[in-house]
């Protein structure tokens, strides 16, 4: 049933279904009204140290609960929000649900949370993140905003301003789905980031090719050598597990250690003393 919601285990509403322009035009309206009910759902998955996966932190990821069409992906609903102009609503109230949600835990884990390109150069957004987390009494090194580097695209010298603000807020921020975009390289330069996330699509052959090993390899070392936490996205068998412990990654997220899933399901969250705030369910 999708009570369980486990990113990637059920059957998600992808673009791909969105069979033509009426269909689309009746999402667009469904996801106004989603809004204004808040059909909103976070799940967290969670970020591991690869070595004694210890829990590094929780990635916030949305789900769309639709009353008919079941659970939608934000690879849909994201991109369709943005379309709508309604991105920085819709992220407004996902950074305050993660915000408040951390809030909770027993443990001081930090939250991730995507913002879209969009989003992050709306007027005003380092203020109402300042808001939020004042509001909600999280504390800023608590959070970390992961960004892609397609709002290099957008607009350059903006980007960098508003990076450069929420980082004085105390705040760390993530690039995400590093290596998959135009200007690799000249993002590691331009943007002042904390976090580097490589691509799940590097992860894939690891274990089987060498070059692509190899590859993960130089990426690890850049972002150390210049000061970065590298966070390798993607890890789903033992086997790429194993590699990128013989290259040296530190931290990682993946469908091995955990799947997406409600905070209230996740054990580590809730019992200060039972848990030493490593990934239980990995027991192999
Ligand atoms: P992302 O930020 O790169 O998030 C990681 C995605 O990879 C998630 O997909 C996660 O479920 C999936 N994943 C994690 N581990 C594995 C693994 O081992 N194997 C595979 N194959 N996949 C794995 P999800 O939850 O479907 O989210 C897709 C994308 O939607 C996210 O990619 C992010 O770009 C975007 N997104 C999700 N929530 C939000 C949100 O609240 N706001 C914005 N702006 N974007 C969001
Ligand atoms: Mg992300
Ligand atoms: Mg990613
Ligand atoms: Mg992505």
């Amino acid at each position: 049933q999708a009570k369980e919601a486990l990113g990637g285990n059920i059957r998600v509403f992808e673009e791909h279904m969105l069979r033509d322009f009426d269909d689309r035009k009746a999402l667009e309206h469904d996801l106004r009204e989603a809004l204004a009910r808040n059909e909103f759902e976070l799940l967290y998955q969670a970020q591991v140290d690869i070595k004694t996966l210890e829990l590094r932190g929780l990635e916030a990821l949305s789900r769309w609960n639709h009353p008919s069409r079941g659970i939608i992906s934000p690879n849909l609903f994201i991109p369709l929000a943005e379309g709508m102009g309604l991105i920085g609503q819709l992220g407004k109230l996902v950074l305050e649900s993660a915000c408040k949600e951390a809030m909770r835990w027993k443990r001081p884990l930090k939250v991730s949370v995507n913002i879209s390109p969009l989003q992050l150069l709306e007027r005003g957004f380092a203020e109402s993140v300042a808001k939020i987390l004042h509001e909600t009494g999280l504390p800023p090194k608590r959070l970390e905003l992961e960004i892609t580097e397609t709002v290099l695209l957008e607009d350059r010298d903006g980007a960098v301003a508003v990076v450069s603000d929420l980082r004085s807020l105390g705040l760390t921020v993530a690039l995400d789905d590093f290596g998959t975009g135009y200007s690799s390289l000249a993002i590691l330069r331009d943007i002042p980031f904390d976090t580097l996330k490589l691509d799940k699509s590097f992860v894939r052959d690891i274990a089987t090719n060498d070059l692509a090993a190899t590859l993960v390899r130089l990426v690890v070392d850049i972002g150390s050598r210049l000061g970065k936490t590298v966070i390798v996205e993607g890890v789903e068998t033992r086997a790429q597990h194993e590699k990128i412990l013989q290259i040296g990654g530190l931290l990682s997220q993946g469908f091995l250690f955990a799947r997406p899933a409600r905070s209230e399901k996740l054990a580590f969250l809730r019992d200060d003393e039972q848990s030493a705030g490593l990934i239980e369910d990995f027991a192999h």
